[in-house]
């Protein structure tokens, strides 16, 4: 490439990759995937080395993440946070390896390799033992301070296990794959967009001006880094690890320690398969010199340090042909464009199909019957349509459009003013009852194990079935007559049915399938309401009223009990024998008996007067200082001399979330 030719490419990289950056670190809404940034990047960083004078100053090869948001007070990291350098084979690894041996005179070096969660990396201060600041990377100068948002992840300790005077840790928080596939179910069926895989959720949640919708989410954190301490020395970053576990911090337990490249790279390897039998997503390994002193040798660059490298796996994508595109109709209608897709192996799994979200995003990436597509599986689970491969059309291929009316029975389909979704309005449409069925059985729901889908559709083909209620009328002889239906498979099955009548109100609420309530609000309500009739009887403000239910949940839950057949079907499950009220507990076995909590800070979910009459219904006191005597100091933000008190004196310090936990 000549001069002329680099400066231009060099531009054009420069601007695209800064639009990435803010699509990506600021809006949380990246518009392609990783594998195609790495790809662009890192054209713009082999251009750059061959032509450094014409790097631009705003190069994003040479800094780091993206600007904080606004509406987020800002916040200086005592140490600058910065990325790693990328290996992107196996080859990276051997080279890294040379250079950092060749950067130590040939000095004997170990390295810990760790694995690469994919989330987004976070800061906490400890001062005194006590977390008192956690914030985002941000550019890694400065990053957004969203300490609120990480108290409510419940493994990120508020007091330290030990006392040290001040700690900043580093660590990545992260989305579980579960969380993350139920989160997008919950944004598909609501009409709202989705995340385009765990990190960018994981992101996106922590990065809300609201610390209750975090709250919502089940986030998680595991610690990597100590940034700066005083009051302990650790030699090397393995024992630095093991001290931060001594500290009470979740530490991923997956490190290994080698003194050869080699070995490092087989245990890369090793991971690049196991990874998907993980609760959450790695993206690849992270290998760092063990020995501090030498880290401090080997210094850094202004992006990453050189003592650290990231190998990232092979992106996850695969080719394929889309055979057909058809509609799935959700519990709440929401019709969804499905793409059918010539079977191919990708992370581990055959995929034949794939969610295309709603027809914007159809027109968006111009997805076409017959097209050649890449696909990948956003948190191993959801397979994905990332971009059609243009060069193989034949011209053949046909455009999409939304049916307008429900493809299960039939209903003129609606869409409501600023939503994406089209949606099937027929409470009683059979495609919409299915997913009621499958959503009332599920785990998290009245969990009733032996009902899967096909069960489901067997029941519902024999017209054993119409609804949730019909599952308490079934009798043996009903199910006997059935395919693959012995007499103690229908046992189980009866067993498991009769088993589910007990299970509580909030499971019972959530598997009603409510629009926009998932099962934490089921939780909130069967506490707030503790039966369903007392939830029937509500108003709208009423419901406001409780912590975290928001206008347009409020409205959708009113709505549901003016619904004729919603009530019919609450009718008989009830006669049914299915349990609707909460179990209170018996006098003398309150969960508080004899404990005394004291309150400080302010409270996010609840006023002072709510959080005590709770403690007390539960047979605690509230006192207003704190003593030895004091069981539970209940923190929340800005707490002040009483927080530090039951610190001095070993009180159990709890957040909200904590408290919240204890209660439900
Ligand atoms: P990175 O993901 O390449 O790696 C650095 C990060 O790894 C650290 O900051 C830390 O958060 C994390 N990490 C996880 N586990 C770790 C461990 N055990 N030890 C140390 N660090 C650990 O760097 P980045 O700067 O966070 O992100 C750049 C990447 O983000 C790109 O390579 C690309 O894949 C993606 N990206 C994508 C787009 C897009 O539009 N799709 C845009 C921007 C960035």
């Amino acid at each position: 490439m000549d001069r002329d030719a680099a400066a231009e490419r060099i531009t054009k990289l420069t601007e695209m990759l800064n639009e990435h950056n803010y699509n990506y670190y600021v809006l949380d809404h990246p518009k392609i995937s990783d594998a195609e940034y790495d790809g662009l990047m890192q054209e713009l960083i082999r251009i750059e080395e061959t032509y450094p004078d014409l790097a631009l100053p705003d190069s994003p090869a040479r800094r780091v993440g993206g600007e904080p948001a606004a509406g987020f007070e800002t916040v200086s990291h005592l140490v600058p946070m910065l990325s790693l350098s990328n290996a992107f084979g196996e080859q990276d690894l051997r080279d890294f390896d040379r250079r950092v041996r060749g950067g130590l005179d040939g000095h004997p070096v170990e390295y810990v390799v760790e694995l690469k969660i994919d989330g987004l990396a976070v800061s906490l201060l400890y001062e005194n033992g006590i977390f008192v600041r956690g914030a985002t990377r941000g550019d890694g100068e400065t990053g957004e301070d969203i300490t609120q948002n990480l108290k409510t992840i419940n493994s990120i300790p508020l007091r330290l296990r030990h006392f040290l005077p001040q700690l900043e840790v580093r660590g990545e928080a992260y989305m579980p794959k579960k969380e993350f596939t139920r989160i997008n179910m919950e944004r598909e069926e609501a009409g709202l967009p989705t995340f385009a895989n765990p990190r960018n959720a994981a992101a996106g949640s922590l990065r809300q001006l609201d610390p209750r919708v975090t709250a919502s989410r089940a986030l998680d954190a595991f610690l990597y880094g100590i940034g700066r301490v005083s009051g302990m020395t650790a030699a090397g970053h393995r024992e630095g690890l093991q001290a931060l576990r001594e500290l009470g911090l979740k530490v991923n337990p997956n490190v290994r320690v080698f003194s050869d490249i080699e070995p490092v790279i087989e245990y890369c390897r090793e991971w690049a398969d196991k990874r998907h039998d993980l609760p959450y997503e790695i993206d690849g390994m992270v290998v760092k010199v063990n020995d501090l002193a030498l880290q401090t040798e080997l210094g850094t660059t202004s992006k990453s340090p050189r003592w650290a490298i990231a190998y990232k796996f092979p992106a996850e994508e695969a080719e394929t042909v889309v055979r057909d595109i058809y509609v799935r109709v959700g519990r709440t209608g929401v019709l969804t464009p499905t793409a059918s897709l010539e079977p191919v192996r990708v992370a581990g799994s055959t995929i034949s199909s794939a969610t295309l979200h709603n027809i914007d995003i159809i027109r968006e990436k111009d997805i076409r019957i017959g097209d050649h597509v890449v696909i990948h599986k956003a948190g191993d689970v959801i397979p994905e349509v990332v971009r059609v491969i243009k060069d193989k059309r034949t011209g053949s291929e046909k455009e999409f459009h939304m049916p307008g009316a429900c493809p299960v029975c039939r209903t003129d389909a609606q869409r409501a003013e600023g939503e994406v979704a089209v949606r099937c309005p027929n409470e009683i449409c059979p495609g919409r009852e299915r997913e009621g069925l499958i959503h009332f059985v599920s785990r998290d729901a009245m969990d009733i194990e032996g009902l899967g889908p096909a069960v489901i559709d067997q029941l519902l083909g024999a017209g054993l079935i119409r609804d949730a209620a019909d599952l308490y009328y079934l009798k043996a002889e009903d199910l006997l007559g059935l395919e693959r239906m012995g007499k103690k498979s229908v046992d189980n099955l009866l067993n498991a049915i009769e088993k589910s009548k007990h299970k509580d109100l909030a499971q019972l609420i959530f598997a009603l399938g409510i629009r926009h309530v998932g099962a934490r609000t089921g939780k909130i309500l069967a506490a707030h309401f503790s039966s369903i009739a007392r939830l029937q009887e509500a108003e709208v403000e009423e419901l406001t009223t409780v912590p975290e239910i928001g206008p347009k949940m409020a409205e959708s839950i009113a709505a549901y009990f003016r619904e004729p057949v919603k009530l019919q079907l609450l009718d008989r499950l009830k006669a049914a024998g299915v349990n609707f009220t909460q179990e209170t507990p018996q006098a003398g076995e309150r969960l508080f008996d004899g404990k005394t909590f004291v309150l400080t800070g302010t409270l996010e979910r609840y006023t002072r007067k709510e959080a005590q009459n709770i403690i007390e219904n539960l047979g605690g006191k509230v006192s207003s200082s704190v003593s030895k005597k004091t069981d539970y100091v209940l923190a929340g933000r800005e707490a002040g001399s009483k927080l530090d008190k039951a610190t001095a004196l070993g009180v159990k310090v709890i957040s909200e979330d904590d408290f919240e936990e204890l209660v439900s």
